[in-house]
C-alpha cells in the first residue's frame, strides 16, 4: 500500500505517554499489591489468633462446634490436589492444673518434647489461672497427639485437653500451587481456587449445645443436650490434569535453568477446542503446605540484608511474588506471538490470501511517526519480497503493518474486542489483570497510524497471557472464542453434582476456513520458519515465536541501556486439528548463556519438549513416523548381553544403530550404552565380546555451538553417548545451544548427555 509521506503534528508522542501509563500501572499495581498483602498477613498472623483468645468457656449453656470438613479438590481424572485431614488442637485448662495442684514444670517440659513448643510459651499460658482454654499448639498430627495421651497417662495429669481440627494437606506440594492457593490456620481459603471457591469448600459447622456447670464440666443429668449435624464442604474437580501440570512445570523449571532466567516465567496450557485450562503454572512457586516460606534461594538473596525493617518488606514481597498467579494477573507487551491475530483478521478481511506479496525494505515510514523515524523490521536489512506465508515464518513486521494499513484502525480494534482482548476472559475476574490499549481517540485519530502500526506486530500494548492464549486458541480451532475454565464440577459430600461447566463459545471470530489458513500458515512457521525448534519428530506442531521488551524495564531504564526481553512461543498440536494449546513465557533471559535471546531459540523448544512428553502420555497422540523422521528420533537401547556377537551385528544395523566390537569373544559379555538407555538413533553401539566394559569415569566436554555430528563425535570419542531434542538432528542448520550434564563434570564411562539443538537461522531472530 503506498502512502505519500506528509509532514504533521503528531497528536501524541507514543514513546512518553507509554512511559507515563507504564508508571501509574506500575504505582497502582505496587499499591494494591502492599494493601492486599497487608490484609491478607493480618488474617493469616493476627486475625485467627485473636479468635481463639475470645474463645471462653465460662457461659452455662456451653456450645461446642462441630466442624465441618473441608471438600477435597480434585484433578481431572480424580487425582487429589488439596485434602483435609482430622487433626487435634491440643489446649490446658490453667484453672484445672491450679486446682487439681499439678507439676506445671513437668507439664510444660513434656509438651515442649513432643510438641516442638517452646517451655516460656507454655509456662506463661499456665500462669493465667482464671482462664480454662490455652492453645499450646493447632493441628497436631495423630501420632503427636498420641504421644501427648501417652505421656498424660504415664504422668497421671490432668488440665491438657484435645479438640477435633482439620488441616489441609496439598499432596504433590508445590505443583499448581498459585492455582490451588491456600488456607489459613483457620481453614479459610486465602488465595487461588482455596479463596474463590472458599463457600463451596468450607461446609457448614455443626453445633452441640450443652448445660454445663461454672467449672466447665458437663451437668450430666440436666437433661439438656442439642446437636445440630455438620453439612461437609462441597469437593471440586478441575480440568487441570497434574500429569500436564508436572510436564508444564518440569521443562519450565529446565528452562529457568536453561537460560537462565532472571525475572521467573508463566506458562498455560489450554485444551484448544474447549477452553479447558490443563495446566497454569508461574515461577517462582511455593509449598502450600508450608505458604509463609519462601524458596531457599530466595532466603540466599535476602540474607545479604541487614536493615530488619527492610529484610521485612522484602520477604513479604517475595511471598506476595511467589503466590502470584502471573499467567492471569500480570501483563505483557506479546510482541510477536500476537502477529496470529493481525494474520487471522486479514485473512478474514479477504485482504490478504496465503500468496499475496509483500516486501520488506526493513523499514517503513508511517504517518503519525517523525520521518527519522520509520517502523522497523526485525531484520533491519529487510525480507525482500516474500509471500503472506513467508512473512509469517520469517515473522515479518512490515508485512503484518502493511496488513494492518489496508485493515484500518477501526477494524483492527473491531477484532481486537472480538478476540477478546480488551476484556477479562472469565476465568477468574478478580485475579484477572487488565489488557491496556491504546484510547480510541488516539487510535483512530487521523493522519496518525502509529499506534496502528506498532500494535500489529504485537508492540505498545498489553495483555494478560490468559488473554493472548485464548485470543490465540480462536484463530486455530475453527474460529470460536472460548470462555477459559479450571472448575469442571462441583460436587457434594455424598458425589452429587451440583454444578458442572460446559464449554462455553463467546463468539465466532473468523470462519472455520480462515481458521484452516491460519493453521496452515502456521505448521510451515514451525516447520521451515522461525518456529523450527519447537518440532517434534512424528508430529506436526503450528506456533508463533515473541520475543518482546520487558515493558517495566523500560520504563525504568535509561534509553540505550541494554534492554531486556519477555521470550515466547505459543504452540499447538496436532497442527491440522489442535488438541492443546500452549502458551510459554520466559521473563528476562541473561546474556551470560552466550544463547542468542529470542522466543525461537529459548522458548520454542521448551514448549517443543513439553508437547513431546504430553501428546503421547496424557493425550494418547501416538507419534507416526515417516521413514526421513527415523533417522532423527531417540530410541530404547536393547538388551543386547549373552547373545550371538555376529547376529547381534545384524540387529543393531537393523534398528538403526552402529556398532564397534572390543574383544573377539563369540558371545556378547557386556554394552555401552547400558540396556534402555535412551540414545539419539545412529548411535554407534560398542559391544564388548570377552572384554571388561571401562569402571572409570571421564569429563563432559563443552558442546555449546557444535553441530549434531562433532557434538555426536565429540562424545563418542571420550566413551559417552548423545540424545537429541529441539530441531531435528538431519536439518543441516543445527547447532546445540543448551546440554543435560554440564561441561567438566565427571560422569561414568557410556553415560548419555542430551543436547538441545536449534536451528542457526534462528539464532538471531528477534521476531
Ligand atoms: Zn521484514
Amino acid at each position: 500500500m503506498e502512502e505519500k509521506p506528509k509532514k504533521r503534528k503528531r497528536t501524541q508522542k507514543p514513546g512518553r505517554a507509554l512511559f507515563f501509563r507504564t508508571i501509574i500501572l506500575l504505582a497502582v499495581c505496587g499499591v494494591i499489591a502492599f494493601v492486599v498483602l497487608a490484609a491478607r498477613l493480618y488474617e493469616v498472623q493476627i486475625g485467627s489468633n485473636g479468635r481463639y483468645e475470645a474463645l471462653a468457656l465460662d457461659a452455662q449453656l456451653s456450645q461446642s462446634t462441630i466442624r465441618a470438613s473441608r471438600g477435597t479438590i480434585f484433578d481431572t481424572n480424580g487425582k487429589i490436589l488439596a485434602i483435609s485431614a482430622a487433626v487435634e488442637n491440643v489446649f490446658i485448662s490453667p484453672y484445672e492444673i491450679d486446682r487439681d495442684d499439678q507439676n506445671v514444670a513437668l507439664i510444660a517440659n513434656g509438651l515442649s518434647a513432643i510438641l516442638d513448643v517452646s517451655y516460656e510459651s507454655i509456662t506463661e499460658k499456665a500462669a493465667k489461672k482464671e482462664s480454662q482454654y490455652q492453645i499450646i499448639k493447632l493441628k497436631v498430627e495423630n501420632d503427636q497427639a498420641d504421644q501427648v495421651r501417652e505421656f498424660i497417662n504415664e504422668n497421671e495429669i490432668s488440665g491438657v485437653h484435645f479438640e477435633p481440627a482439620s488441616k489441609r494437606y496439598y499432596p504433590n506440594s508445590t505443583l499448581a500451587s498459585q492455582v490451588l492457593g491456600f488456607v489459613g490456620t483457620d481453614n479459610k481459603g486465602l488465595d487461588g481456587l482455596e479463596k474463590r471457591y472458599d463457600g463451596d469448600l468450607t461446609g457448614i459447622n455443626g453445633r452441640r449445645v450443652r448445660l454445663k456447670n461454672a467449672k466447665g464440666t458437663d451437668l450430666m443429668f440436666s437433661g439438656y443436650d442439642d446437636y445440630y449435624n455438620a453439612q461437609d464442604g462441597n469437593n471440586i474437580t478441575l480440568t487441570i490434569d497434574a500429569t500436564i501440570q508436572y510436564f508444564v512445570e518440569k521443562h519450565l523449571d529446565q528452562a529457568i535453568v536453561d537460560y537462565d532466567i532472571q525475572n521467573g516465567a508463566m506458562c498455560i496450557a489450554m485444551n484448544a477446542k474447549t477452553g479447558a485450562i490443563l495446566a497454569m503454572a508461574s515461577h517462582p512457586n511455593f509449598n502450600p503446605n508450608d505458604f509463609l516460606s519462601i524458596s531457599e534461594s530466595e532466603m540466599e538473596r535476602l540474607s545479604y540484608i541487614e536493615d530488619e525493617e527492610e529484610y521485612k518488606e522484602a520477604f513479604h514481597k517475595a511471598q506476595f511474588l511467589q503466590w502470584r498467579n502471573r499467567s492471569l494477573a500480570d501483563t505483557y507487551e506479546p510482541g510477536s506471538v500476537f502477529k496470529i491475530i493481525t494474520l487471522s483478521m486479514a485473512l478474514e478481511e479477504n485482504i490478504v490470501n496465503p500468496n499475496s506479496v509483500f516486501n520488506c525494505r526493513g523499514l517503513k515510514e508511517i504517518q503519525g511517526r517523525e520521518e527519522d523515524k520509520p517502523v522497523r523490521c526485525w531484520r533491519r536489512w529487510g525480507h525482500g519480497e516474500q509471500t503472506l506465508t513467508e512473512a509469517m515464518q520469517n515473522s515479518c513486521n512490515i508485512a503484518c503493518v502493511e496488513m494492518g494499513l489496508k485493515l484500518g484502525a477501526r477494524t483492527f480494534y473491531k477484532y481486537i474486542s472480538a478476540f477478546g482482548l480488551r476484556d477479562k476472559t472469565g476465568l477468574d475476574s478478580n485475579a484477572e489483570g487488565r489488557s491496556l490499549w491504546w484510547d480510541d481517540s488516539v487510535f483512530f485519530a487521523r493522519y496518525n497510524q502509529s499506534q496502528l502500526a506498532s500494535a500489529t506486530f504485537g508492540q505498545t500494548f498489553n495483555v494478560t497471557p490468559i488473554q493472548m492464549i485464548t485470543a490465540a486458541a480462536a484463530a486455530v480451532n475453527g474460529g470460536y472464542l472460548m470462555e477459559p475454565y479450571i472448575v469442571k464440577q462441583v460436587t457434594d459430600s455424598n458425589g452429587n453434582i451440583i454444578e458442572a461447566t460446559e464449554p462455553t463459545v463467546r463468539r465466532q471470530v473468523i470462519s472455520s476456513e480462515t481458521s484452516a489458513t491460519v493453521r496452515g500458515i502456521l505448521e510451515s512457521v514451525v516447520k521451515t520458519g522461525t518456529g523450527t525448534n519447537a518440532q517434534i519428530i512424528g508430529y506436526s506442531v503450528g506456533g508463533k515465536t515473541g520475543t518482546s521488551e520487558n515493558v517495566v524495564q523500560i520504563a525504568e531504564s535509561a534509553e540505550n541501556a541494554p534492554k531486556d526481553y519477555i521470550v515466547s512461543f505459543c504452540g499447538f498440536a496436532p497442527a491440522d486439528d489442535p488438541e492443546i494449546i500452549i502458551l510459554l513465557l520466559l521473563d528476562t533471559p541473561s546474556r551470560k548463556t552466550g544463547i542468542s535471546i529470542s522466543g525461537g531459540s529459548m522458548a520454542a523448544p521448551a514448549v517443543g519438549s513439553m508437547l513431546a512428553d504430553i501428546l503421547p502420555l496424557c493425550l494418547g497422540i501416538t507419534p507416526k513416523y515417516t521413514d526421513d523422521d527415523i533417522k532423527d528420533i531417540n530410541i530404547n537401547m536393547p538388551r543386547i548381553t549373552e547373545k550371538n556377537v555376529e547376529e547381534t551385528k545384524e540387529y543393531l544395523l537393523g534398528l538403526g544403530f552402529e556398532y564397534k566390537v572390543v574383544g573377539d569373544g563369540e558371545n556378547v559379555t557386556g554394552q555401552l550404552p547400558l540396556a534402555n538407555a535412551h540414545v539419539a538413533s545412529g548411535a554407534t553401539v560398542i559391544i564388548y565380546a570377552d572384554e571388561e566394559v571401562p569402571q572409570e569415569t571421564v569429563a563432559v566436554p563443552l558442546l555449546y555451538g557444535m553441530t549434531y555430528s562433532s557434538a555426536k563425535q565429540s562424545l563418542e570419542g571420550r566413551g559417552l553417548f548423545i540424545r537429541t531434542s529441539g530441531a531435528p538432528k538431519s536439518n543441516s542448520k543445527v547447532a546445540v545451544s543448551v546440554q543435560s550434564i554440564p561441561s567438566g563434570q565427571e560422569v561414568a564411562y557410556g553415560s548419555v548427555v542430551e543436547v538441545t539443538l536449534i536451528d542457526k537461522d534462528v539464532i538471531e531472530l528477534r521476531g
